[in-house]
């Protein structure tokens, strides 16, 4: 099984480490040029805060609600990562690092939720940042973990996919964004097992796949699949089988390249 640990509003809970007063305030912190909002406290999140939204739409709020604005500090973001990792890497010499705050670590053969809670307990200790963790069989699926985990006590061991599949908005699978959420719903695809249960040929139309797909049985099996994976992150899209198993569309480059390595091959 694969888990993924996610720091909890990550450049926030950096923050609260080097000033604990800010523990159950709102706060945000906004990108490098102070133009935007990249992080938000729970509290900031009940505000009815969204992500990327410009500094200046936040005023009226502010002098509405004792907000603590921060600039982003990236020098101290890359610290308290490269603890956090430190951290799980004790845990497990299989891990990759997916991004500044997220980290898959494969914990095969163990008690999941008993080691899940481990995890979560040391690395607050050591570091301060809490952690969100998903289990599940698959990459994709440990995100989707990830994501009830998050809104329940921060951890979840995804056994059934069916049920939560159902329950999942396909806008919170990995690698639909916000653009493909549309014509996927304009197909009446509206949940994660719906996506799954979809016929290929209408998920390729929809999702623009030009000709190839990939079917990664062990997500984990090797590591130019695991460099794919970070590299791809961006143009390739992803999507659940039946047996949990993740399906890849490569478009232009990805796709050559990809070929060429013999990760994936031609329909
Ligand atoms: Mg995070």
């Amino acid at each position: 099984m694969i888990a993924l640990v996610d720091a909890n509003n990550f450049y926030v809970s950096c923050e609260r480490v080097f000033n604990p007063m800010l523990e159950g305030k709102p706060v945000v912190v906004l990108s490098n040029n102070d133009s935007c909002v990249v992080a938000r406290s729970n509290e900031v999140k009940a505000l009815g805060v969204k992500m990327g939204t410009p500094a200046f739409e936040l005023r009226p709020l502010i002098q509405e609600h004792p907000i603590e604005v921060f600039s982003s500090n990236y020098a101290l973001y890359g610290d308290l990562s490269r603890r956090v990792m430190e951290t799980l890497g004790m845990f497990t010499p299989d891990i990759e690092v997916y991004s500044i705050d997220e980290a898959f670590l494969n914990l095969s053969g163990r008690g999941f939720q008993a080691v899940s809670q481990e995890i979560r307990r040391t690395v607050k200790k050591w570091t301060g940042i809490p952690v969100s963790i998903g289990v599940a069989a698959t990459k994709t699926l440990a995100k989707v973990a990830n994501y009830i985990a998050k809104q329940q006590d921060g951890i979840f061991v995804l056994r059934e996919p069916e049920p939560v599949l159902a329950q999942l908005p396909v806008s919170e699978v990995w690698g639909i964004g916000r653009q493909l959420t549309k014509r996927l719903e304009a197909q009446g695809i509206t949940t994660a097992l719906q996506l799954r249960e979809a016929d290929i040929p209408l998920i390729k139309q929809i999702l623009g796949v030009v000709g190839a797909e990939c079917v990664n049985k062990n997500e984990t099996e090797t590591k130019n699949k695991l460099v794919w994976n970070r590299l791809a992150v961006r143009s390739c899209y992803r999507w659940i089988d039946p047996n949990g198993i993740g399906h890849h569309g490569w478009s232009g480059r990805m796709m050559d390249k990809a070929l060429r390595m013999g990760e994936i091959s031609r329909v």
